[in-house]
């Protein structure tokens, strides 16, 4: 983003000098970057109206998610290494890990390429962990405002080999430089960490700050939440583009087949449309690269065993979280089109994971269990896009790209959003999210 816009939007004005801050903000998106965003611009004393193409209770990425809010993330999907894992990976069928190469998908690989390595990630640490910081402390904030089983217990990198441990040892260590509370742990250590469940495995890192909690009970509270503060939610608004005039969106574009096909007017506009808001953005002509990295879920109802802190299999990339009585798994990221489909081979993968690391836990526990499937936003250096969405769009900002960690930056990404449409200077410094940075 040129520095004079930047200049421009924390001033709240528009290049005729005006107030460009106008009070009705329309949000294109109803998860969970949108509900925050609307959340916190209603706060700010805004009207809002939500678009969400789904109808009411419909689906997206945020509805089944892992649940895990991790400052623990300060290391961004480009980074060193990840390049060659991938390629492994690949081989593997059931690994965490596809590529499918299209050419959509060439400049992302690019970008990506350019950005996995070392400066870049030292370049992107302390401000990963401050929004995460931040986002945690506003979810302790919001668990007063509405009960959503936020459990505040931190979350366990459990490693099944001693080289894996040794490696996020060091990533503790970094941890640690960053303020954060860390400890690695041995076998036996972990055992007293989380005694209601058992794992075979070398050892693991435990973050002491990070945190878990429903999602589902989440997107509800807050939908609850707006409701009260007199946010609009229309539901079945599928928006096919936006109506102009003088350097700014005044209208958003409800597409024929929806339910009530119209425009709604807009002071300012936020796209939160997660895996598909690059189609939006081209409707303003702006590029946003972006894939969808697939993921799957499997939620056991009556697990045989629960345990008290959520983890992460390290070595296989699988999420685990008790969320209220039950046990979710989590994992994989398919880079690819924005098709659901649910392949079984890597949804065998993380079962297999599972009963390695848990061994109470049997591959048939997972027969018949509901794969849910959902698409992550992912932005090339695995900073997501937040700011105004730059030159000629006056009044227009976008809020995605969160990839694996939208759920925990959902909380700070509202509050930025809603500082930048009161034209106020966000608290953190986030030049480097610039929607307009490719
Ligand atoms: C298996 C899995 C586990 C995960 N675990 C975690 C975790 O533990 N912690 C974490 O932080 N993150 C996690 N994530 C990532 C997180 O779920 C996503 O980053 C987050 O949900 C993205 O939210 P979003 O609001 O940007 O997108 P979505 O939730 O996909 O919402 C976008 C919405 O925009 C709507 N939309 C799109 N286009 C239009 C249009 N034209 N008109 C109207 N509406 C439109 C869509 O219908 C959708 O409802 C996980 C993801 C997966 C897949």
């Amino acid at each position: 983003m040129q520095a004079g816009m930047y200049v421009y939007y924390v001033m709240g004005k528009d290049t005729m000098g005006t107030n460009a801050a106008g009070d009705h903000v329309v949000v294109v998106g109803g998860g969970v970057i949108g509900l925050c965003v609307a959340y916190y611009a209603l706060r700010s004393g805004k009207q809002v109206t939500i678009l969400e193409r789904e109808p009411e209770g419909g689906d997206n990425c945020s509805a089944e998610n892992a649940g895990m809010v991790v400052p623990s993330h300060f290391v961004p999907l480009a980074a060193p290494g990840m390049i060659a894992l991938g390629l492994r990976w690949m081989l593997n069928p059931e690994s965490p890990f596809s590529f499918s190469i299209r050419p959509a998908l060439l400049r992302w690989a690019y970008l990506f390429w350019r950005h996995a390595n070392r400066s870049h990630v030292e370049g992107c640490r302390s401000l990963l962990c401050g929004l995460n910081l931040k986002s945690r402390e506003l979810f302790v904030e919001l668990s007063s405002e509405f009960d959503y089983g936020l459990v505040k217990r931190g979350l366990l990198m459990l490693c099944e080999k001693q080289q894996t441990l040794e490696s996020e040892a060091l990533l503790a260590e970094t941890a640690k430089g960053l303020g954060m509370e860390v400890e690695v742990c041995s076998a036996s250590r972990l055992a007293e960490v989380d005694p209601d469940i058992d794992m075979e495995v070398a050892g693991g890192v435990w973050f002491k700050e990070d945190c878990h909690l429903n999602p589902h009970a989440f997107l509800s509270g807050l939908r609850e939440r707006i409701a009260a503060l007199g946010g609009n939610f229309r539901y079945d608004a599928d928006v096919e583009g936006f109506t102009r005039e003088a350097g700014k969106v005044k209208a958003v574009r409800i597409a024929s087949g929806s339910s009530r096909a119209d425009e709604v007017d807009a002071d300012q506009v936020v796209i939160a449309g997660g895996a598909w808001s690059p189609l939006l953005a081209r409707e303003l002509g702006l590029s946003l690269p972006m894939a969808s990295g697939k993921g799957y879920s499997m939620t056991l109802e009556e697990p045989v065993q629960l345990p008290r802190v959520c983890s992460i299999l390290t070595e296989a990339r699988v999420a685990v979280t008790p969320i209220e009585g039950t046990l979710r798994f989590a994992g994989t990221m398919e880079i690819g089109g924005r098709n659901l489909a649910v392949n079984e081979r890597r949804i065998r993968g993380i079962c297999k994971s599972v009963s390695r690391c848990f061994p109470r836990f049997a591959m048939q526990h997972f027969d018949g269990v509901n794969r849910w499937a959902g698409l992550r936003p992912c932005a090339p250096d695995g900073l997501p896009y937040i700011g105004p969405a730059g030159p000629g769009l006056g009044n227009v900002f976008i809020a995605t790209g969160h990839a694996m960690m939208g759920l925990s930056l959902a909380p700070v990404t509202g509050h930025l959003v809603a500082q930048l449409l009161g034209g106020g200077l966000p608290d953190i410094d986030i030049a480097k999210l610039a929607p307009a940075r490719f």
